[in-house]
């Protein structure tokens, strides 16, 4: 290839400067008369790795030299920062104790046992469980409660050991309630609800013993915003509710404590009020503050026009105003439940 053909006498300069050109494409060192050079292929990124299948040199013994000391370096880093083998042998206990929390239980309670009704030598979650199966039995004097301090017998749920009641279990060594109370026979795993035992109920509660006191004459705890702030009843909470007739005191549901110092359950309670039924259902008293309603209905009363038929009954026969009865003869749509103050 030439560029000087229609030249007759191109230079020889010319010429191989041309050719120069033409050679740096295809060889950059072409002119030092060298073939040129390639590029090695990318290396990998561990620069010890290599493909022999033995380890063989003084290469591969100096690499595995070094990878010894660095295991030696790391295990005695780990050994001086770790704890006296006492405390080890603690943490270890520690956690020997914990194994299998808030991973049994019931419906009821997280625990790591079951217990053995005394009563019918049948074995249960919790005496809540006995309960209910035992209430459910077809012959009807067959039916029956377990009483809680009777219960000598529970059978750890990590290792299936029967044992005496305790809190730790003899076989395997963990806790079979993370709280347990000795007179109660009671264990459970979940401490956030605030468990404690009360020496006067004589059985636990939940909720946090900060928040609670125990009032002597209604012979129960209550919230400590009703200290000095209730009406006593004896015994209050030794009782049926009246709505649904659960025994009380140690009823499982949140009790509420009305104006009269009367109880029932929180969900009882409110059922009620949401049916318009502001007394209570043993002495018929307001269960609350009601001037705000009864300022409200006088309002009403005042503001609506009797209908002739009822407009002979303004008083009772007795001379008493009709807002003031049990049942104010009025329109039936402003009918209400009153309640004895
Ligand atoms: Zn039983
Ligand atoms: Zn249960
Ligand atoms: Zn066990
Ligand atoms: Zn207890
Ligand atoms: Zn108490
Ligand atoms: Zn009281
Ligand atoms: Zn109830
Ligand atoms: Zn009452």
């Amino acid at each position: 290839m030439s560029v000087t053909s229609n030249q007759e006498t191109p230079t020889n300069e010319c010429a191989i400067s041309i050719d120069f050109q033409l050679d740096l494409d295809q060889n950059l060192y072409g002119f030092i008369e060298s073939n040129g050079f390639e590029v090695p292929g990318s290396t990998t990124v561990d620069p010890f790795r290599n493909h022999t299948p033995k380890i063989e040199g003084i290469y591969e013994w100096i690499k595995l030299f070094v990878f010894a000391a660095t295991i030696g370096l790391i295990e005695g880093m780990k050994l001086a920062s770790s704890p006296s083998p006492s405390a080890s042998m603690e943490g270890a206990k520690e956690e020997r104790l914990d194994f299998g929390k808030m991973g049994y239980g019931c419906r009821h309670y997280r625990r790591r046992c079951m217990i053995r009704a005394p009563c019918c030598n049948e074995v249960y979650d919790c005496r809540h469980c006995h309960n209910e199966a035992a209430s459910m039995l077809k012959r009807l004097y067959d039916r029956h409660e377990l009483d809680r301090f009777d219960v000598k017998q529970v059978i750890c749920s990590v290792c299936d050991t029967e044992q005496p009641v305790s809190r730790t279990c003899t076989n395997c060594g963990v806790n079979m309630g993370e709280y347990f109370c000795e007179i109660c026979k009671f264990y459970d795993d979940d401490i956030d609800k605030g468990l404690f035992h009360c020496d006067d109920c004589g059985i636990c509660r939940v909720g946090g013993r900060e928040n609670f006191f125990h009032c002597k004459k209604c012979g129960s705890c209550y919230s400590i915003s009703l200290r000095d702030n209730h009406s006593c009843v004896e015994n209050s909470m030794r009782h049926h509710c009246p709505i649904c007739y659960e025994y009380l005191f140690d009823s499982m549901k949140d009790t509420v404590v009305m104006k009269c110092g009367h109880t029932m359950h929180r969900e009882c309670y409110n059922e009620m009020i949401k049916r318009d039924k502001f007394c209570c259902p043993i002495c018929t008293k307001s269960v609350r503050d009601m001037s705000a309603a009864w300022k409200m209905i006088d309002e009403e009363i005042e503001a609506t026009m009797m209908p002739d038929e009822y407009r002979q009954n303004k008083t009772h026969g007795f001379g008493v105003p009709q807002k003031h009865l049990a049942k104010p003869i009025l329109p039936p749509h402003l009918w209400i439940e009153v309640c004895i103050y």
